[in-house]
């Protein structure tokens, strides 16, 4: 008889060993692998991931299998909407807040696994690309110190193929630390001990604003929002300066249309879950700004054109050459980098076409054209005089 699929992956994890570590029940363990929440990955490395939290376990959680060593996922940021009540309540118990900003890229965690470096991202999957950078930008030197500790910053810049940005003055790509945990617990370091240590080792931090008292924070955190002016840099994240208590994050309007006319160009693939909870943002944040009628105007018109500007440019698009894609671009080294990072997007399940590399003397720049079909297809239909049902 044919072995069940999921029978198969749980004689792959000791089952025992997890429980005891993780502290979850051992059938939750076995549960999970059958429900596909905790999943199994094939590559340069063999390990489980979490798609989902179970047990307190933070989604992104990986368990490599040879030899056996888990990485934490990186937990969730809760975000304030009104700051004033938000930070007092939060942070009643300490007497001073760290602001740092909040960077726009995508969540990175480096650890060493099996004596290499990896990148895993924040879904816990080692990406190619995302490993050839910690090796570039990172490197060992901090790991031969503190092998059991994970390096979570974020990676910034043009050649992102996740989310790439102009923001920041970056040629590439940088990484930005914004935590050091521990692998198996995820206990985070003090903020300003993680900033020692990331320049002891010349790693790059996240930008520190400063320590502000709990009840003045809000005061000094709409001043650095405000500060940004039309720039997009995304928000601030607030923390405990012993990280005992859990960050919150903030982010300005300027930011978050900037998410907007991203999420309305791709309209029926993000642009539902992205309104609701901008609109939200944007409310709480005039009435606590007290904005008057002018302020409130302008605010409206930035957010309705957000949604609106970029949905009709993908439509007359869609209607003149009938490509709905995003154009990214990579910087490899080497063009093994390339084509594993092909296999990975394959294995996310993004579907996309890789234009022919083009060769910079010290590596190669590769053009990605991320397809969009959900988006396209529905355009197309109803550009088609189909019903919208
Ligand atoms: P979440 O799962 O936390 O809700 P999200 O995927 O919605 O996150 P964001 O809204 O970007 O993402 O907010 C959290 C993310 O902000 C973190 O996962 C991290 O990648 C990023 N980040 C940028 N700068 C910082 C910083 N200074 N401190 C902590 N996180 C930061
Ligand atoms: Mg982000």
């Amino acid at each position: 008889m044919r072995r069940d699929v999921s029978s198969e992956l749980i004689e792959k994890l000791d089952i025992e060993k997890v429980s005891e570590l993780l502290d979850i029940p051992e059938h939750r363990i076995t549960g999970a692998i059958q429900r596909k929440t905790l999943q199994y990955v094939r590559g340069r490395h063999d390990f489980f991931r979490f798609d989902k939290p179970i047990s307190g376990i933070e989604a992104g959680t990986c368990i490599f299998l040879e030899p056996f060593d888990v990485v934490r996922g990186f937990p969730k940021i809760p975000r304030a909407l009104m700051l004033h009540p938000s930070v007092a309540a939060h942070f009643s118990t300490c007497e001073k807040v760290a602001v740092e900003e909040k960077m726009n890229g995508y969540n990175v965690r480096v650890a060493l696994i099996n004596d290499e470096l990896a990148g895993i991202t924040r879904g816990g999957f080692v990406c190619p690309y995302t490993t050839e950078k910690a090796i570039e930008l990172v490197g060992r030197e901090f790991f031969s110190e503190h092998p059991d500790l994970v390096l979570c910053g974020e990676m910034v810049g043009p050649d992102s193929p996740y989310v790439p940005k102009s923001i920041y003055d970056i040629e590439s790509l940088e990484f930005f630390v914004f935590d050091i945990r521990d692998k198996l617990t995820g206990k985070p370091m003090p903020v300003m001990k993680r900033r020692e240590i990331s320049d002891e080792y010349g790693l790059r931090s996240v930008r520190f604003f400063g320590e502000y008292e709990v009840e003045k924070a809000d005061i000094e955190i709409a001043n650095i929002i405000r500060g940004f002016g039309t720039s997009l840099n995304e928000g601030v994240v607030i923390k405990d300066p012993e990280m005992v208590l859990p960050p919150v994050k903030y982010t300005s309007s300027m930011s978050n249309c900037a998410d907007l006319r991203y999420a309305f160009e791709f309209y029926n693939d993000y642009g539902r879950d992205f309104f609701f909870p901008r609109v939200c943002r944007e409310a709480f944040q005039s009435v606590e700004w007290n904005e008057n009628e002018e302020g409130q105007k302008e605010r409206c018109r930035r957010f309705g054109e957000s949604i609106l500007l970029p949905m009709i440019k993908t439509i007359r698009k869609k209607k003149e050459d009938g490509r709905i894609t995003e154009t990214v671009q990579i910087r490899v080294r080497n063009l093994k980098t390339m084509q594993e990072f092909e296999d990975h997007l394959r294995l996310l399940g993004v579907d996309a076409i890789f234009d022919e590399p083009e060769n910079t003397g010290d590596g190669y720049i590769v053009k990605i054209h991320k397809k969009y079909h959900s988006t396209s297809d529905k355009t197309e239909s109803i550009l088609r005089g189909e019903l919208w049902s």
